[in-house]
């Protein structure tokens, strides 16, 4: 029977009349579910206009309580940012930078060419200034140290991969304690960037083979995987994954992912799992 989740701890009258007319309401820790006959995803859409709330039908075949491992993109996923557009502000050339990254995160470039373009534009940068960026402007997502704590009560594995730098991902596996982390090293030269990558680059491919690789250490399948992206280049993982969010995504990734969350924050991904 599918299997429908209301992402919120209460209901409005109007929420829950609404919510009662496709099958019994069951609470659940922080959101609420409905075993329903059937859904089409007409309906679905519906019910998330009329309520103004964050509703997913569970993916046929997928056990929450199986859950081994979340693997989650960081920029505008994991953080409020996207790392390479702040470090360019520091450059001003933000605008050039970023409208780069918004027409690659919309799939209208290919990841690994726009990623070279942008990394080639911060050539001379000081290295300190990417402290700076970490100090000044990185800022987790809502509801992110929640999950976190969510997913260690429940021995969750969490992996970090992005497109972005391993300077950022690396401090945040550090400060967040989270389990696995990959992503794209800076070249430097005396202390400045030099403009290119160390190695091939983190893109699309790279972060689904990671979520395999994890599934083989960790000797699970992909099925016991929930996947968080926002962008194009999250879509050969999130593909990969017994369940998919599209974390306040850009439609083109809500079109293809199995769920989204475009109000709740993080924390919102454990009402998936138990
Ligand atoms: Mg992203």
């Amino acid at each position: 029977m599918p299997t429908l989740i209301i992402h919120s701890p209460t209901l409005n009258d109007a929420q829950h009349t609404l919510l009662k007319s496709v099958g019994d309401l069951q609470a659940r820790n922080n959101h609420y579910r409905i075993e329903c006959a059937s859904i089409d995803a007409e309906k679905l859409f519906e019910l998330r206009q009329e309520s103004e709330l964050d509703i997913n039908l569970l993916p046929e075949g997928f056990d929450g309580s199986q859950v081994k491992l979340l693997i989650s993109d960081m920029d505008s996923t994991l953080i409020a940012i996207e790392c390479i557009d702040e470090i360019a502000d520091y450059m001003n050339i933000k605008p050039q930078v970023s409208a780069i990254t918004e027409a690659a995160m919309r799939g209208e470039l290919d990841f690994e060419g726009s990623l070279t373009k942008r990394v080639a534009l911060l050539t001379g940068l000081n290295t300190d200034m990417l402290q700076t960026v970490y100090d000044e402007r990185l800022m987790l997502n809502p509801g992110a140290e929640a999950l976190i704590t969510g997913l260690k009560s429940q021995d969750i594995k969490f992996a970090l991969v992005s497109g972005g730098f391993t300077f950022f991902t690396e401090r945040l596996k550090e400060k967040l304690g989270l389990d696995y982390a990959r992503a794209n090293v800076l070249a430097e030269t005396d202390g400045k960037l030099n403009g290119s990558v160390v190695g091939s680059i983190v893109g699309a491919q790279a972060k689904a083979d990671f979520l395999n690789e994890l599934c083989a250490e960790l000797n699970i399948t992909p099925n016991q995987v929930i996947a968080a992206g926002d962008g194009a280049n999250d879509l050969l993982m999130m593909n990969e994954a017994g369940l998919s969010v599209a974390y306040h995504a850009k439609p083109a990734v809500q079109a293809k992912a199995s769920t989204a969350l475009n109000h709740r924050g993080l924390d919102a991904i454990l009402d998936f799992i138990g």
